[in-house]
């Protein structure tokens, strides 16, 4: 029986180490806030009391942090338990700098290492169908698989660490720009005196129909915004995107607007909202 680790269990981590466990594996689990581990021990797995603890009996530990900062911290408690035989996946979206200092502190260990940030929010999460970007150790990639797909319907291996964290930025940088878009869509219509219901109905009928305006519309319109995505991460992913740019001088004025917008919705306490309260920011409500 394969023996996997998971380190944090937020939105995301909860129910992806959930269908981990469907792979019928040995579960090891650690959280921060330790009360986030019931659900998962109530089915079965083991809640270890550090990340090191986790990793030393694993084959392979997932982590799923919220932030560089995060991802670190746990990393350097858990590096005392990688070594031959007890490798390290990081879904978490971080920048490629973060992620490349974590393979070098693996390697020192002898531990493969796998960045494999992903796509798609909490139900995708629950449902195992998110998209997985991953770079790093080829064969730790393949013997991750099961794993993998137990927790996404897709995954891409694009070759060096770095390339995944990239092309997540790259993603989210875009999801930023759209729903800031939308924002300001929605604001305008309101303003203007239409009715936004039919200016959804409207784009849902168009080219710029999409999945994200259909299931995040109608509850901004309502005023909701239970965090799926919460909106700091968001302005997190937006400012390593900016981040990235800078470095490798790559103007992007539209994504440093929308990143403008975000620090707005944090400033306004919209951090552990929904990304999509970004909307209030425009309209008001
Ligand atoms: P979340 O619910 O905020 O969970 C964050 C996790 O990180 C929690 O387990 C939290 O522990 C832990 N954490 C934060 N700071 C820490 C620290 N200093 N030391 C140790 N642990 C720390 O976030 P999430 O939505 O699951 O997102 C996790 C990652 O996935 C983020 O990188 C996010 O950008 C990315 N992502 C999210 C989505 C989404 O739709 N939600 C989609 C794709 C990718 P506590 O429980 O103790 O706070």
């Amino acid at each position: 029986m394969q023996k996997m680790g998971f380190l944090g269990l937020g939105i995301m981590g909860l129910p992806m180490a959930r269908n981990l466990m469907r792979t019928g594996c040995e579960l090891r689990v650690w959280n921060r806030t330790p009360g986030k581990c019931e659900p998962l021990a109530t089915a079965g797995a083991v809640v270890c009391d550090d990340p090191a603890e986790v990793c030393a009996a694993s084959d392979i530990t997932f982590a799923m942090l919220a932030d560089p900062k995060a991802a670190r911290a746990v990393f350097t408690g858990a590096v005392a338990g990688l070594g031959r035989g007890h490798d390290y996946v990081d879904m978490s979206t971080v920048d490629p700098g973060t992620s490349r200092e974590l393979a070098a502190a693996a390697a020192k260990q002898e531990a493969r290492f796998l960045e494999a940030p992903v796509s798609g929010s909490q139900k995708p999460a629950m449902d195992g169908t998110l998209v997985i970007m991953a770079a790093g150790d080829r064969s730790l990639y393949e013997d991750a698989a099961g794993a993998l797909d137990a927790m996404g319907k897709k995954a891409v291996f694009l070759g060096e660490v770095g390339n995944a964290a990239r092309m997540k930025l790259v993603v989210n940088m875009i999801m930023g720009g759209m729903m800031t878009a939308f924002g300001e869509g929605l604001a305008l219509a309101g303003r203007g005196g239409l009715d936004r219901e039919v200016l959804l109905e409207v784009l849902a009928a168009g080219a710029l129909a999409n999945p994200m305006f259909a299931v995040k519309g109608p509850a901004v319109l309502r005023g909701e915004f239970v965090p799926a995505f919460p909106l700091k991460h968001m302005q997190k992913d937006l400012r390593l995107a900016l981040q990235t740019g800078d470095e490798l001088a790559q103007p992007l004025p539209t994504a440093a607007a929308a990143n403008a917008a975000f620090i707005a919705a944090r400033q306004a306490g919209l951090g552990d909202l929904d990304f999509s309260a970004v909307c209030r920011i425009f309209t008001g409500s």
